[in-house]
C-alpha cells in the first residue's frame, strides 16, 4: 500500500475548546448582529474565520522568540530576518511592518495617487482597500475560468495576459504604478498562478515598463501547487521554485501571519534602492524605525524561522493535504465547493447551496450563520458583503461568486475536527431548502464593511 501524509510534526501543547449547545449559540449570534466577526471566540469551538495569524509555532520559532534582541536599533533580530529573505526571496531591501496591510500602507504611499489604475489578479480586500482609499482604482485581470467553481484549471490564480494588456495599453506609463499579482490568489479560492504564468506577466510588465510587486502571503503554498501542478517542475525544490518565482518580482508585501506561521509581522521587500529609501520614509512615520517596523525583535527572529519551516515540502504537503481532506469529505456529502481545492481553505459554493435566496438577502452570509448555529464552526463570507459598495455609484456590488470560506489554520486542528466539520456542513446541506430567509443590512462602515456590519434576520 502507498503510504498516506501524516504531519511532520507532533503536538507538545494543548489548549482546551470547548462545545456548545444550539441554544447558546442562537442568542450569541443574535446579539453579534449576525456577524461572525463580532463573536467572542469563546463561542466558537472551530473557528476557521482564518488561517491569518492562527497558526501554532513550532518549539523553534518559540526559542527564537526567547532569542529576540529589542534593541530600538541595529537589533541582531532585524538582521536575522533580513538574512533569511535575502536567502529564501533573493532581495536586498526590506522594511518590517506590523503586518500585510501595513506593508500596502507603506508601499503604495510611494506608488499609488489619485487616478492611478492596477491591475492584478483579484486583489485581496486590505489591498483593494488601500488602492481606493487612494482614489485609483484595482482592475481585475484574473483568467474567466476562476469565476465558475465547478471548472478543474490547475491554475486558477493565473492572470489573463490579454486583460492585462489592455489595461496597460489603455492607460499611459504614469496611470499604472505596478501590476500587482496574488500568490495564492486569496479572492479566488486560495488558487494558484503558474510559473509559466507569472513569467509571461514580468515579460509583458517590462515591454510597458511597470514594476510587478506580489502579494506574498501564502508564496509557499503557490510554490508547493506549482511542485505538484506544473509541468517540468516536480523534481525542483520548493525554495528552487520559490526562488524563480521572486526573480520576475521588482518588490513583495507579505503578511507573515500566513506562510511564515507568525501570529503577527508583515513587511516589504524591494529590489530597487531608490524605491526602498522613499518607502523607508513612510515606515518610520506609520510603522516604526527601520529595524523593527511595529514589531518587538522577537517577532522578527520567530518570523525568520517561519519562513525556513514554511517553505519545507513535508511541512506543505500535510498542510495542502489538511485542506484537501476537507475537500473531498465535504464533496463525498455532494456539496458544491471550488475546484480544485486550494491551498488554505475551502470554498463552498454558498450561491449554488442556496439558489432559491435572493441575493440581495446574502447567500454566503447566510450559510455562514447557519453552519455556525449547526455546530459552533466559524467561517467567513466571501460575497456580497465583502465586495462592499461600488465607490463612485455607492451601489452594492454583487460578486460573481458567493462563497463561505473554511480557512483552515497552520497545525493547529487534528483531522478528528476536520471530520466534524465536514459532517456539520453536510448536515447544513441535507436541509438547504428549508432556508428560505437570509439577511439585511443594519449598520455599515464606508469601507471594509464586512468586519464591523450589523445585520437582521429577514
Ligand atoms: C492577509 C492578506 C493580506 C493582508 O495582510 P494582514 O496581515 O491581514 O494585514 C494581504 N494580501 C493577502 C493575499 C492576504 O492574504
Amino acid at each position: 500500500m502507498e503510504l498516506p501524509f501524516a504531519e511532520p510534526y507532533r503536538i507538545k501543547m494543548v489548549e482546551s475548546i470547548r462545545c456548545s449547545t444550539r441554544e447558546e449559540r442562537e442568542k450569541w449570534i443574535r446579539e453579534a448582529g449576525y456577524n461572525l466577526f463580532n463573536l467572542r471566540s469563546s463561542q466558537v469551538f472551530i473557528d476557521l474565520l482564518t488561517d491569518s495569524g492562527t497558526g501554532a509555532m513550532s518549539d523553534k520559532q518559540w526559542s527564537e522568540m526567547m532569542l529576540g534582541d529589542e534593541s530600538y536599533a541595529g537589533a541582531s533580530s532585524y538582521y536575522k530576518l533580513k538574512a533569511a529573505i535575502k536567502d529564501i526571496l533573493g532581495f536586498d531591501h526590506f522594511l518590517p511592518t506590523h503586518q500585510g496591510r501595513a506593508a500596502e500602507n507603506v508601499l503604495f504611499s510611494v506608488l499609488v495617487k489619485e487616478g492611478d489604475v492596477v491591475p492584478g489578479n483579484s486583489h485581496f480586500d486590505t489591498t483593494k482597500g488601500h488602492i481606493e482609499f487612494r482614489k485609483a482604482t484595482a482592475i481585475d485581470c484574473t483568467i474567466d475560468e476562476a469565476f465558475n467553481t465547478t471548472i478543474d484549471h490547475p491554475f486558477k490564480g493565473n492572470v489573463d495576459l490579454n486583460k492585462l494588456e489592455d489595461v496597460l495599453k489603455s492607460h499611459s506609463r504614469e496611470q499604472v504604478p505596478m501590476i500587482i499579482i496574488t500568490v495564492t490568489c486569496n479572492s479566488s479560492g486560495g488558487q494558484p498562478v503558474s510559473l509559466a504564468n507569472i513569467k509571461a506577466v514580468k515579460q509583458l510588465a517590462l515591454k510597458y515598463d511597470v514594476p510587478v510587486i506580489f502579494d506574498s502571503a501564502r508564496f509557499a503554498e503557490n510554490a508547493y501547487f506549482i511542485k505538484t501542478r506544473e509541468e517540468g517542475q516536480q523534481d525542483r525544490s520548493i525554495r528552487e521554485i520559490v526562488s524563480e518565482m521572486y526573480s520576475y518580482a521588482d518588490g513583495m508585501t507579505m503578511s507573515s501571519k500566513k506562510d511564515a506561521i507568525v501570529n503577527i509581522g508583515g513587511f516589504i521587500a524591494l529590489r530597487d534602492q531608490e524605491l526602498f529609501r522613499q518607502a523607508s520614509v513612510f515606515n518610520i512615520m506609520f510603522e516604526g524605525f527601520l529595524t523593527y517596523g511595529g514589531l518587538a525583535g522577537r517577532d522578527l527572529n520567530a518570523m525568520a524561522q517561519g519562513l525556513y519551516e514554511g517553505t519545507e515540502f513535508d511541512y506543505l504537503k500535510s498542510r495542502v493535504g489538511q485542506v484537501a481532506l476537507l475537500g473531498q469529505k465535504l464533496t463525498g456529502y455532494g456539496v458544491p465547493v471550488q475546484m480544485p481545492y486550494g491551498g488554505h481553505a475551502i470554498f463552498v459554493d454558498a450561491g449554488r447551496i442556496l439558489v432559491n435566496l435572493p441575493k440581495e438577502q446574502f447567500r454566503a452570509q447566510t450559510l455562514a450563520v447557519e453552519l455556525y448555529l449547526e455546530a459552533g464552526i466559524r467561517g467567513v463570507e466571501i460575497g456580497a458583503i465583502l465586495a462592499d459598495r461600488d465607490p463612485v455609484t455607492r451601489e452594492n456590488r454583487y460578486p460573481a461568486l458567493e462563497l463561505l470560506r473554511l480557512a483552515i489554520p497552520r497545525r493547529t486542528y487534528t483531522n478528528d475536527h476536520i471530520n466534524y466539520v465536514a459532517v456539520a456542513m453536510g448536515n447544513v446541506y441535507e436541509r438547504r431548502h428549508q432556508i428560505t430567509t437570509g439577511y439585511a443590512i443594519e449598520e455599515e462602515a464606508p469601507i471594509l464593511r464586512h468586519f464591523t456590519v450589523k445585520l437582521s434576520k429577514i
